[in-house]
Formats: structure tokens, C-alpha cells, sequence
């Protein structure tokens, strides 16, 4: 962390810090600093044993400036020179997401490219552009190989944690074959799709054969794995208890459903561990139903390192904050900057219980979403709040007071003659909706390319721009520790 900024006083909460600013010699010294770490940089060009890719869903750079500055209000000071966990990594590129169908991708491409190496259509996961969405037809044919699959068939383990469903697109990119995310549990297949002989996502997740099954998965969507009608109740149709497959497939397989049983889990004795933490996502830690029975995603992340880690011939693991991207589909700044700062913390966890000479990290989004920090505030307003310098609220063309963050599109306070007069105690409740200039009942995603961080292992691979297909490449490379071969099945 740099330290440039002198007498800070912190208030509480998203409260204003005061600060004496930053001296020339404070400037020079970070520079030099920095200057030197690259100087004395050396390529590791080694094998990785592990590999853990993180995902900030719709984290785009946007998210990751506010995100910062946001994180070190939260620690009392002004927020533009915290770092974030992953800003500290050495290696940065940036990754272009597009689908092959549109500009801007959903979560289930974004994922599905930088998994199996190959673009796939908006909707789709783990197939090829083949495919048609909500169709089938020739779906299991255009399945190409995740690297977890591909990890698991080299003898490494692996697994997925998330604050969303594990059955929701982006853990689903680790284990899942699909034209269609929303076939998520069997009632939600339709008759063409089991004619044709597609599975639900939850079912491909506890069914795979055990050379390719994830050994660790940690999220919500407890109702995707059970009967309905059961008890407890879910929305399988199938008759199936989930969970019971789990456990039958191996004596040192758990289930857990609490974060005093997933913290209680010997990783000794425990080989494949599955926890479903909530019926549908995990909730905010903001909100109270969080403080019951939800483990933090810190807390999931060291849980699925200590069982995973215990093979010797390495592992893979995706941890996605899933919830960066829900937030900001409701334009609610608060949580989905609160949910940066927690990827942040557990990129932290995974740094300090793995190597960089053995383990390769790269943190990374799926996609952006429209947020913008916009100009006219003084360094030290909370950055939720409204722009204002000295006290003086800036005005927009109409005369009305206006957030520091807002976004393109979106269900938040609209601009022009009909919204409503902005105070500063309005906008810094935790459920306001931040100003949004087309209004929609959800916020689009945004098409600018992502940022990637990168440590470890080939890591130094992780510069300038790419398809966000190349992140597979060097984790492959980097699996191998050699140049990997095609292994698309057009040229298998
Ligand atoms: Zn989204």
C-alpha cells in the first residue's frame, strides 16, 4: 500500500476524511519505489502446480477505480491510493470480451471463452458458436473441454466457489456444457432439450464422471439440487436429492449448509466437499440475512485451498464475487463496491496461503458494466455521495445536485427535469439507487474491455491486449509448462 497522503482524519462510516494532501517528495518516492519492484521483476517461466482464476463478474475497470477508493474510505482514509489485493499483482493486460454474436457478452460466454479457449454465443456455456440458444439439437456435439476438466484428467483437483448460485453461468463455466445458463435444474429443461438428451447444469455438476467432477464446490442454489415437493423443498422434478448423490459417491465426500459447518470441516478428512449456502445467491454482506449461517467469500476460498491443496499434484479453482454484477444490475453502487472489497480480501487469502513460484493467479472480470465516476468532486467526499467541493454541492445543466457515481443504463434516479432533488443523506443510504441515464428495469452490461492481474507462474504472458480466449492459452501453458497443442475437437 502507498502511503502519499498526510494527516487524514477519518470520521465514521462513508463520513468525509480531511486530509493535508500529498507532498512532491511523497510523489518521487512511490514512483522510485515502484520503479525499483520493476527493475529487480524477474519472468517466472516455470510449470504451476496450482491455478486459481478469480472473477469479479462485471468488474470492469470503472468498478475496480471506484471500488479502490471506495475500500479505503471504508479503512477511514481518502481512497485514491488504496490498493486493492489484486492491483498489488505484477502483471496486467487487458482482455476483450465480446461474444460471437454481440458486442457486449453476458456472463455465460464471458466465462465459457476464457474456460474452453472458445467464444461461444451470448447464453451459451462450454459449447461451441455452433449452437442456438434455448435449442439443443446438436448441443452435446459442440462441447468443447473446460480447463478444470482438463486439469482434473492430469490428475490435479479442482473446484469453484461463488457468492452466486453454483449453478448460475460463471461457476458453470468451470464443469458446464450448454446452449442455454437458465437449464439450471431439470424442471427448467424443455421436452425438446431432453429428447435431445441435454442435462441441467446441477445435474451435469453432481453426475460428471468422477475423472472430471469438481471436487470442491461452495455458492447458493440449494433448490437446484433438491425435490420439489421434498423436504426441505426445492424444484427438481426428477425426484433426486442433489445433495444425497453427492455424499454417495465417495466416503470422504461432505455436504454443509452453514458457515459453523464449513468452517468445522476437517480438510484431513474430507476429499470432495460440496455447500450450498442458500436456496438461490448468497446475500450481501450488508444486509442482516447475511450474518446468518452465510460464510464470507474469504472464508470459502480458504476452505475449498485447504482440501484442494492437499493433492499433491496441484489444483485449479475458480472464485467468482458473483454479486459485483447483481448490484449493479440494480445500479446500487454500495453493495456491488462492497463486493469488490470482498473479492479484494479473498484474492488476499489465496495470496498469502499459496507460492507465486508455484501458483498462478490471475483476478480478472467476465465483463464491465456502465458506471462512470464523474468530474466536480474534491478528493476525500465519500465517493457514493454527491459531488461537491468545500461544501458547494456542482450542479448539473438544470441546476440539481449530482452523484459522483452513476451509470449508462439502469433503474437508478434519472436525470433530466423529473428526478428528484438529491441530498446528501438521500444518496448515502445503502439501498440508493445511483443515477442512471436510460432508464431500464435492470442496468446492460458494458462492452469495454476488462482489466487482468496476474502473479506467478507464466503470469508475465498476462500483457497488452487480448481476447479474453487467451486467459485458457497461458493457463494451459502454464498447467503444461510447455506450448499446448490444439485440442478443439475440429482438430483434434
Ligand atoms: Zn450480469
Amino acid at each position: 500500500m502507498r502511503a502519499l497522503w498526510g494527516g487524514m482524519i477519518a470520521l465514521t462510516g462513508l463520513a468525509v476524511v480531511a486530509m493535508a494532501g500529498p507532498s512532491a517528495d511523497a510523489y518521487d518516492a512511490d514512483g522510485r519505489a515502484h520503479l525499483e519492484a520493476a527493475l529487480k521483476r524477474l519472468p517466472n517461466t516455470g510449470k504451476a502446480k496450482n491455478i486459481i482464476l478469480f472473477i469479479g463478474d462485471g468488474m470492469g475497470i470503472n468498478s475496480v477505480t471506484a471500488g479502490r477508493i471506495f475500500a479505503g474510505q471504508q479503512r477511514g482514509g481518502n481512497g485514491v491510493t488504496y490498493d486493492l489485493a489484486f492491483e498489488k499483482l505484477p502483471y496486467t493486460g487487458f482482455s476483450r470480451t465480446h461474444s460471437t454474436d454481440q458486442y457486449v457478452t453476458d456472463s455465460a460466454n464471458g466465462i465459457s471463452a476464457i474456460t474452453t479457449g472458445v467464444k461461444t454465443i451470448n447464453g451459451a456455456i462450454g459449447v461451441d458458436a455452433s449452437v442456438k440458444r434455448e435449442t439443443c439439437g446438436k448441443a452435446p456435439k459442440a462441447a468443447i473441454p473446460t480447463i478444470f476438466e482438463e486439469a482434473k484428467r492430469r490428475g490435479l483437483s479442482a473446484g469453484v466457489v461463488t457468492t452466486s448460485g453454483v449453478t448460475d453461468a460463471t461457476p458453470a463455466g468451470a464443469y458446464g456444457h450448454t446452449p442455454e445458463r437458465s437449464w439450471r435444474a431439470d424442471s427448467d429443461l424443455p421436452p425438446e432439450a431432453v429428447e435431445h438428451g441435454c442435462i441441467d447444469l446441477a445435474r451435469q455438476l453432481v453426475d460428471a464422471p468422477a475423472e472430471i467432477r469438481m471436487d470442491v464446490v461452495l455458492g447458493g442454489d440449494r433448490y437446484e439440487f433438491l425435490p420439489a415437493g421434498g423436504e426441505p423443498t426445492g424444484v427438481r422434478r426428477d425426484g433426486r436429492d442433489l445433495t444425497k448423490a453427492w455424499l454417495s459417491q465417495s466416503p470422504r465426500a461432505t455436504y454443509v449448509e452453514t458457515d459453523a459447518a464449513l468452517v468445522a470441516i476437517d480438510p484431513a478428512k474430507t476429499d470432495h466437499l460440496l455447500g450450498l449456502f442458500a436456496t438461490g445467491d448468497l446475500p450481501s454482506p450488508v444486509d442482516a440475512e447475511y450474518h446468518k449461517n452465510v460464510p464470507s467469500l474469504s472464508d470459502m476460498t480458504r476452505k475449498a485451498i485447504e482440501v484442494l491443496k492437499r493433492n499433491p499434484k496441484g489444483f485449479i479453482l475458480m472464485v467468482e464475487s458473483a454479486s459485483i454484477d447483481k448490484w449493479h444490475h440494480r445500479n446500487n453502487a454500495y453493495r456491488a463496491l462492497t463486493d469488490v472489497d470482498e473479492l479484494s480480501k479473498a484474492v488476499a487469502v489465496a495470496a498469502e496461503m499459496t507460492g507465486d513460484s508455484d501458483t498462478l493467479i490471475i483476478v480478472t472480470a467476465d465483463h464491465s458494466h456502465g458506471l462512470t465516476l464523474s468530474a466536480g468532486s474534491a478528493i476525500g467526499e465519500p465517493v457514493l455521495g454527491l459531488a461537491q467541493s468545500d461544501g458547494v454541492l456542482k450542479r448539473d445543466r438544470l441546476g440539481n445536485p449530482y452523484t459522483i457515481l452513476s451509470y449508462a443504463t439502469g433503474p437508478g434516479e434519472g436525470g433530466g427535469e423529473d428526478h428528484p432533488l438529491l441530498d446528501e443523506k438521500m444518496v448515502l443510504d445503502p439501498n440508493f439507487k445511483q443515477q442512471a441515464l436510460i432508464p431500464m428495469n435492470s442496468a446492460q452490461h458494458a462492452g469495454e474491455d476488462v482489466p487482468v492481474y496476474a502473479r506467478g507462474p507464466q503470469a508475465y504472458l498476462i500483457s497488452g491486449s487480448f481476447e479474453s480466449t487467451y486467459l485458457y492459452q497461458v493457463m494451459r501453458h502454464a498447467l503444461q509448462g510447455e506450448s499446448g497443442k490444439c485440442r478443439h475437437r475440429r482438430c483434434r
